[in-house]
C-alpha cells in the first residue's frame, strides 16, 4: 500500500497529536497536584472537628489546632455541666449549657464563630458530649481557609514545583518522540536515496530503493529507480557492444589469418624455386588465387555490413517490381543449382509487385539467401523462392528441404561471423552472408526470421508498404 499522504500533512497531523497527548499529559499532572493539596488540607480539617478529638483519656484530646486558633474544647456531662477543658480565650466560656443554648450556637450567621459538638459514650458507661468552640473571628467555618500561613505556602510551592518538572520532562519526552517518528518518516528515507546516489556516483549502483513514506518521498524513490533502470539498461547495452565489438575484431583477425597463413606457405615455395613442377606450381598459385579472393570477398562483406549498420549512410529507396527483382536474382543462380543437381522452384505473382525498396540491398538478401541453399544443400535437394504481395507489403520466402541449421547456432544465425559446423569444416564462408541479409531489410524497416518449424531451412522477410 502506497502512502499518498504528504509531508505537510504528516507534520500537522503529527502535531496535533503531540499536542493532544501534552495537553493530557499537563491535564494528568494538575489533576494529581490537585488531589494531592486536597489531601493535604484534608489532613489538617479533621483536628477542629469533635468527632475526630475524642478520647477516653481526657487529658489526651489533641486540642493543640483549635488552641492555635484561639479557641477551646470542652466535655459536657449528661446534664450539660462542663467538666472538663482545655485551649485559649475561655474568659467568657459557659460552665453549663442548656439543651437549647447547646442548639443555637449552630444556628448560621449568629457570628459566635466556630462550634463543633460530638456526643461519647466513657468506658464506665456514662454520656458525654464534647464541644470545640473557636471564637467568631479566629476561624471562618472551614479551617482550610484559614490555614493560607507559611506551611501551606511552603507545600504548595513544592507541589507546583514537583507539577512543573513532571510537566517538564513529559514536554521534552514527547518532543523528542515527535522528532523522531516525523523524523523517521523524513529523513530515514532521505538518508538511504543519499547513500544509493552516493553509490551510482562511484559506479557501484544497482540497488532499488523500498522504503515507505510520504507521497513527496515515494515519488522521490519512484524516479530514483527508474533512473537507476536507465542506468543499469544503458550500463548493459555498453557492454553489448564493446563485447560484440570485441568479438568482432577476434573474428576478423582470425579469418584473416588463416587464407593469409595459407598465401604465405605457397608464395614461399614459390619465390624459392622450391617446386620444379610447372603443373604444381600452377595449383599453388590458384590456391594463392582464391585465397586472395575469399580475403577480398570477406573485406568487401566486411565493408558492407559496417556500411548497412552505419547511422551516417542513408540508402535511398525507389518503387520498383520486387517480383522482377526476384527474378533476376534466381536467374543468376539458375545455373548452379542445375549443376548441383538441386531444384529451384520459383513461385512469384506473374503481375508486378511494386514496393518501395533499394535494389542493391534486396538483391543482396535475396542471392544471400539463396546462395546458402545452393552451398548446404546436396544433389536432389528442393529449393523453393516464394513471393507473396498482400495490400500491407509482402513476404518473402527463401526454402530447403535440406539438413536445416544446427540448434547451436538457431538463435545466432543472423549475427556476424556465426557459421555452422559444417560451413566451418568447408571453409567456404565467412558466416557474414545472413547478417547482410538482416541488416538489409532492417534497413527496409522490414524483419527476416527463420521459421521455427520448419524441417528444412525457412526464412521469411516481410516488408510493409509505407
Ligand atoms: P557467407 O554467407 O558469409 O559466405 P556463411 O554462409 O557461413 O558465410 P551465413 O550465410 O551467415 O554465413 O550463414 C550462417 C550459417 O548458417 C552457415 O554457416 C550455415 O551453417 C548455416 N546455414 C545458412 N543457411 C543454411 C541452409 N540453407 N541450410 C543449412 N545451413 C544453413
Ligand atoms: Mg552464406
Amino acid at each position: 500500500m502506497r502512502n499518498r499522504r504528504s509531508v505537510h500533512n504528516s507534520l500537522m497531523i503529527n502535531y496535533v497529536l503531540f499536542s493532544v497527548i501534552l495537553g493530557v499529559i499537563g491535564f494528568l499532572v494538575y489533576e494529581n497536584m490537585y488531589d494531592a493539596r486536597e489531601e493535604y488540607i484534608s489532613r489538617t480539617l479533621p483536628m477542629v472537628e469533635a468527632s475526630q478529638l475524642i478520647r477516653n483519656d481526657w487529658e489526651s484530646i489533641p486540642y493543640e489546632t483549635v488552641q492555635s486558633f484561639g479557641g477551646y474544647i470542652q466535655v459536657l456531662d449528661k446534664s450539660l455541666n462542663v467538666v472538663f477543658s482545655r485551649g485559649s480565650g475561655m474568659e467568657k466560656a459557659k460552665v453549663s449549657y442548656t439543651e437549647e443554648e447547646l442548639l443555637a450556637l449552630f444556628y448560621e450567621g449568629n457570628g459566635s464563630g466556630y462550634h463543633s459538638l460530638a456526643p461519647f459514650v466513657s468506658p464506665e458507661g456514662r454520656e458525654y458530649r464534647l464541644l470545640v468552640t473557636i471564637p467568631g473571628g479566629a476561624v471562618m467555618k472551614e479551617s482550610r481557609l484559614v490555614k493560607t500561613n507559611a506551611e501551606i505556602t511552603e507545600v504548595f510551592t513544592g507541589l507546583l514545583i514537583e507539577g512543573f518538572l513532571w510537566f517538564a520532562a513529559a514536554f521534552l519526552l514527547s518532543l523528542w518522540l515527535y522528532g523522531r517518528i516525523t523524523g523517521r518518516r523524513i529523513t530515514n528515507p532521505l538518508t538511504d536515496v543519499s547513500r544509493e546516489l552516493a553509490q551510482i556516483a562511484e559506479g557501484r549502483g544497482g540497488k532499488r530503493l523500498f522504503f515507505r513514506a510520504n507521497k513527496e518521498l515515494m515519488d522521490l524513490q519512484l524516479h530514483f529507480n527508474r533512473m537507476a533502470d536507465r542506468l543499469e539498461q544503458a550500463e548493459t547495452a555498453k557492454r553489448r557492444l564493446e563485447e560484440g565489438r570485441r568479438r568482432l575484431m577476434m573474428d576478423i583477425s582470425h579469418d584473416l589469418k588463416t587464407p593469409i597463413t595459407t598465401i604465405q606457405g605457397y608464395a614461399e615455395v614459390l619465390r624459392l624455386g622450391m617446386e620444379q613442377d610447372e603443373e604444381q606450381r600452377l595449383k599453388y598459385a590458384n590456391r594463392i588465387h582464391a585465397k586472395a579472393r575469399f580475403i577480398a570477398s570477406l573485406v568487401d562483406d566486411l565493408f558492407e555490413l559496417t556500411k548497412l549498420e552505419s547511422t551516417e549512410l542513408s540508402y535511398e529507396r525507389k518503387i520498383g517490381d520486387l517480383a522482377e527483382l526476384c527474378r533476376t536474382a534466381a536467374a543468376d543462380l539458375y545455373d548452379s543449382f542445375e549443376r548441383k543437381g538441386i531444384t529451384l522452384d520459383i513461385r512469384i505473382p506473374e503481375s508486378p509487385v511494386m514496393l518501395s525498396y533499394h535494389e542493391g540491398l534486396m538483391h543482396r538478401a535475396i542471392s544471400n539467401l539463396l546462395t546458402n541453399a545452393l552451398k548446404y544443400n546436396k544433389e536432389g535437394a528442393h529449393v523453393w523462392l516464394e513471393l507473396e504481395a498482400s495490400d500491407e507489403g509482402i513476404l518473402l520466402t527463401v526454402g530447403d528441404d535440406g539438413p536445416g541449421i544446427s540448434d547451436s547456432v538457431r538463435d545466432t544465425v543472423f549475427e556476424p561471423f556465426v557459421r555452422g559446423d559444417q560451413a566451418r569444416r568447408s571453409d567456404g564462408g565467412s558466416g557474414l552472408g545472413l547478417a547482410i541479409a538482416r541488416s538489409s531489410v532492417e534497413r527496409h524497416a522490414g524483419q527476416i526470421w527463420l521459421d521455427p518449424e520448419a524441417e528444412g531451412t525457412v526464412v521469411h522477410i516481410r516488408l510493409t508498404k509505407t
